[in-house]
This record gives C-alpha cells, sequence and structure tokens, in this order.
C-alpha cells in the first residue's frame, strides 16, 4: 500500500523534481522552509532566494514511516495523511469530535484561546492554543492579534469561535486574495484603529499584541496570488501570513501560498520534465 521514495523517484512524475518541500513555519518573523532531497533522503532549508521554482501538482504525504518517507496520497489538503498527523483524530484539527477523550488527552484536552485577529481593516475569528497564540497571529499574517475567550478544550473553543462569529458577523477566514490586499493597506497603525472601534463591545478581551514584523511592507499594489503548481521565477519581495510575494521576470507582483507548497516537489525544471502532466 505504501509505496517507497526509491519507487517513486524511479517511476512516478516526482522523479522530475529535485526534492519535496516538508515543512513551513514561521519562526519569529522569519519564514522557514525545509525540503528533502529526493536523492539521499536529506533534510536541508528552502531558500527562495533565488525563486526559480517548477512546483508539482502532486501532493503526497511529508511523515515518516520507519524512517522513511510515508508518501501516501493526500485526500485533503493536509499535508498528512490520517496514520502520520499528530491528531490521533483528523477531523479534531478543525471540527473537534472529543475534548480529549478520542485524542488521547492531546491537542484537544488543552486549554485553548478565541481570538480576533486583525489584517489592517479586515477581521477575523479563530481559535487556538493558548500556548500558541503568537504564533497562530503570525503564520495567518495578522497584524494585530486579541485574546477574547479561554476555554479548557479544543471543542468548547470550536464552539466559541462559531458563536462569536454568527454573533458578530465575523468570517472564521481569510481568503488568500484578501490576505494578498494586506500586502498594501495591512499596517498595524490601521489594524489598531479598527480595534479601537470595536474593543467597547468585547469588554472581556485580553491584551492586544501588535505583529508588525514581517519582511513585507507597504507595497503600491496588491500581488495576484497564483496556482502553486507551476513556475515561480523572479525576485522575492518579502512574505506575510502564508504568502511569499515576488516580481516575475515581467514585473508582475505575484504571490505563492507557502502552506501549499508543503507535500509538493519542487525542482528547476528539467526540460525532459517539462511535457510532464505535472506542470
Ligand atoms: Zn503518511
Ligand atoms: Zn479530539
Amino acid at each position: 500500500m505504501f509505496r517507497d521514495a526509491a519507487e517513486i523517484i524511479g517511476s512516478d512524475p516526482p522523479t522530475c523534481h529535485r526534492s519535496q518541500v516538508v515543512s513551513f513555519r514561521w519562526r519569529g518573523f522569519s519564514p522557514e522552509l525545509w525540503e528533502r532531497l529526493n536523492a539521499n533522503g536529506e533534510l536541508r532549508p528552502l531558500t527562495l532566494e533565488p525563486l526559480d521554482l517548477f512546483v508539482s501538482e502532486v501532493r503526497l504525504c511529508v511523515g515518516d514511516r520507519n524512517g522513511s518517507p510515508c508518501l501516501e496520497e493526500l485526500p485533503s489538503r493536509l499535508d498528512r495523511c490520517r496514520s502520520c498527523d499528530s491528531f490521533p483524530v483528523q477531523e479534531c484539527r478543525f471540527q473537534p469530535r472529543c475534548r480529549g477523550s478520542l485524542c488521547e488527552g492531546t491537542v484537544c484536552g488543552e486549554e485553548h484561546t478565541v481570538y480576533l485577529a486583525l489584517f489592517g481593516p479586515r477581521t477575523k475569528a479563530g481559535m487556538t492554543r493558548s500556548t500558541r497564540l503568537r504564533e497562530r497571529g503570525i503564520e495567518q499574517g495578522a497584524d494585530l492579534i486579541v485574546p477574547l475567550e479561554r476555554h479548557g478544550s479544543r471543542y468548547e473553543a470550536r464552539e466559541a469561535e462559531q458563536r462569536i462569529s454568527r454573533e458578530r458577523g465575523l468570517p472564521q477566514s481569510m481568503p488568500l486574495p484578501a490576505l494578498a490586499a494586506t500586502t498594501v493597506d495591512g499596517s498595524s497603525d490601521e489594524a489598531v484603529r479598527m480595534w479601537e472601534g470595536m474593543s467597547p463591545s468585547f469588554p472581556d478581551a485580553g491584551g492586544l499584541q501588535v505583529l508588525d514584523g514581517y519582511p513585507l511592507r507597504g507595497l503600491v499594489s496588491a500581488p495576484r496570488v497564483m496556482p502553486t503548481a507551476g513556475k515561480h521565477r523572479g525576485e522575492l519581495v518579502g512574505a506575510k501570513g502564508r504568502l511569499a510575494v515576488y516580481r516575475d521576470e515581467l514585473g508582475m507582483l505575484k504571490a505563492l501560498d507557502l502552506k501549499d507548497l508543503v507535500s509538493r516537489f519542487v525542482g528547476t525544471v528539467p526540460s525532459a520534465c517539462a511535457q510532464s502532466t505535472l506542470f
């Protein structure tokens, strides 16, 4: 059932690529990508400078099985298959089904915070483990994050998030084109002004955290979010949340979804692969 790396590399389209992108995270305000080389399994940081990537359509599990890459097909937008996911019950990631009992006391049983994230003039509600509040704000590219309520389990926090979202008319997600727009009008000053207008109706909110260290400042026009699969070549301009912004060879501002890059295969294009269905 599980294909090993040699089989994939030997016969499948990923043979056209140098590596698989296996993780993306922010360390403070520095985005960090890692790739696993197809040739020898070596893990190394993936730099986007210079940016010259062909990205596969194919996405395979980035988990490890007995010391080898899992490479199971992925049915969802997640980057790990059900067996490799750190959530024992994968559904609990989004819509918790337990308060820690099904998940054996892991994430579902931990204290979670429902928060408001502000992206310049835009707002969304969300929830995350309380210990990850600031990190969660940065990985989403928010300019300001405000804790609203704390709950003893993920399940209760998710219910509270849905209630607050419904009662206040707040979205629970930030579409990528809207996030791209915040590279123009997103600023912590604007977000603080927005929050000052809203704060009287959230009397129990905790202290706000300003997130203003992104390596991307005041663009004059919003980048176009590109399909992840395909060619991305140009000069890196910066990054915010899950988007890396670059200027292509014709001077157009484009954005690459770094979170969606994880589990895909990347390389600079060898001509033999150019006709592959991957592209
Ligand atoms: Zn897996
Ligand atoms: Zn659970």
